[in-house]
C-alpha cells in the first residue's frame, strides 16, 4: 500500500524545491537524493537572487534546513534503482517505497567531448554558460572551443567584457564568421588542440599540436547533457526528446499519469533547450508540486482535473 503521497527522484533545487510546496500543504512526501547536483564541481551558484556566490551544496543544505520545518516531509540519501507503474520506486539500499505521485527531479549530467584536460577544471575554469561564469570572467583572457554557429555567437558575447579566443581545433569556420570575429577583437586560432594546461585547478595555457600555445584563464567548452544512468523516464515510459529530456506540460506533468517532471531533466516541446538554471529548476519544482497537490485534490474530492484554462 501507498505510505506516501508523493515521491521525489532528487534533491537538487527542483526535487527541493517541490518538497517545499508539498509540505506546505501537508502532503507527505518522500524526497530521495543520490547526492550529486550538476553544478556540484563548481564553487559557487551565479545568477540566483539573494543567493549569488553561494556554494551549491551550501545552498542545498539552507534547503534541507528550511524543509525540517515541514513533519510530513523525509529526505532520504537514496539512489532509486527501479520504478514502476502504481507507483513503487526500488532503492540501492534494497528498500522500497510508494507513493500516489512521483516527481522526476533527477537533473541532466555532462558530458565532455574534450580537450583533454577539461574535465578536471569543469566548473571551476572550464565552463560552458556565459550566465553562469560570464561575469566571472571580465577582463580576463578567455577561450572558446569550437566552431559552430553557437560558438560563434558565445564568443562574440564574451567579446563584449573579456579578451576572447575562439579556439576552432580545425572544426571549419565560415569565412563571414571569421571577418566578424576579427573585426570585434577575437583571435582566432586554427591549430589542432592537444591539451588544457593548469595549476591546482587553474587553466593556465592551451597547448596546441603545433604553434605556440594560448595564455588563458578560463575557457568554455562543449557539454553534451545526458540523463543519468538509469533512465527512470524511459521505464516509466514518459515521453521524451532526442536531446534525453522528459516532456512535461506547464505544470510539470509527463505523458504518464501521475508522473511529473521538474528541473533540468524536463522540458516543454515549445522550449528548444533545457531551461539549465538553478533558479529556473527551483521554480519549475514550484509549479509541478502545486499541480501535484492539486491532481490528488481533484482524486480526494472528486472535483474536475486542475487544467489551464483554453484559449
Ligand atoms: C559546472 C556547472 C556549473 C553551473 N553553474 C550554475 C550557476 O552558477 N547558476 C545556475 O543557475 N546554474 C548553474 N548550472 C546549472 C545548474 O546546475 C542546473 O540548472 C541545476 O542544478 C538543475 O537543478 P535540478 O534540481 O534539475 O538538478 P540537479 O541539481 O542536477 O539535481 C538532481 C539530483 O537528482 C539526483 N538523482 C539523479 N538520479 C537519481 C536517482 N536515480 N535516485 C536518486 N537521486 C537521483 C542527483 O544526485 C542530484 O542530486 C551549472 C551547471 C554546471 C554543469
Amino acid at each position: 500500500m501507498s505510505t506516501n503521497d508523493v515521491v521525489i527522484i532528487g534533491g537538487g533545487p527542483a526535487g527541493l524545491a517541490a518538497a517545499l510546496t508539498l509540505g506546505r500543504a501537508h502532503r507527505r512526501v518522500l524526497l530521495l537524493d543520490a547526492g550529486h547536483g550538476r553544478n556540484a564541481p563548481a564553487e559557487a551558484v551565479h545568477n540566483f537572487l539573494t543567493r549569488d556566490g553561494t556554494p551549491p551544496a551550501a545552498l542545498r543544505e539552507l534547503a534541507r534546513e528550511e524543509l525540517s520545518a515541514y513533519p510530513s516531509v523525509e529526505i532520504r540519501e537514496e539512489t532509486v534503482i527501479d520504478v514502476r507503474p502504481g507507483f513503487r520506486v526500488e532503492l540501492s539500499g534494497g528498500g522500497t517505497a510508494g507513493a500516489r505521485r512521483l516527481l522526476l527531479a533527477t537533473g541532466l549530467s555532462d558530458d565532455l567531448p574534450g580537450p583533454p584536460g577539461a574535465e578536471a577544471l569543469w566548473g571551476r575554469s572550464a565552463f560552458h554558460c556565459p550566465y553562469c561564469h560570464g561575469w566571472e570572467v571580465t577582463g580576463r583572457p578567455v577561450a572558446v572551443i569550437g566552431a559552430s554557429p553557437a560558438r560563434v555567437r558565445l564568443a562574440l558575447q564574451l567579446s563584449r567584457f573579456a579578451d576572447v579566443a575562439l579556439c576552432t581545433g580545425r572544426e571549419p569556420l565560415d569565412p563571414a564568421s571569421r571577418a566578424k570575429l576579427l573585426a570585434h577583437g577575437v583571435t582566432v586560432r586554427d591549430e589542432r588542440i592537444a591539451r588544457l594546461e593548469a595549476t591546482g585547478g587553474q587553466l593556465e595555457r592551451i597547448v596546441f599540436e603545433d604553434g605556440p600555445p594560448l595564455p588563458r584563464q578560463a575557457v568554455f567548452v562543449v557539454n553534451v547533457a545526458r540523463r543519468h544512468e538509469t533512465d527512470l523516464a524511459a521505464l516509466l515510459g514518459c515521453a521524451t526528446f532526442t536531446d534525453g529530456c522528459v516532456e512535461v506540460n506547464e505544470f510539470g506533468r509527463t505523458s504518464v499519469p501521475g508522473v511529473y517532471a521538474a528541473g533540468d531533466t524536463a522540458r516543454r516541446a515549445t522550449v528548444p533547450v533545457p531551461l539549465a538554471a538553478v533558479i529556473a529548476a527551483a521554480a519549475s519544482g514550484t509549479v509541478a508540486g502545486a499541480a501535484i497537490d492539486q491532481d490528488l485534490l481533484s482524486a480526494d474530492f472528486g472535483l474536475p482535473a486542475f487544467a489551464a484554462p483554453k484559449g
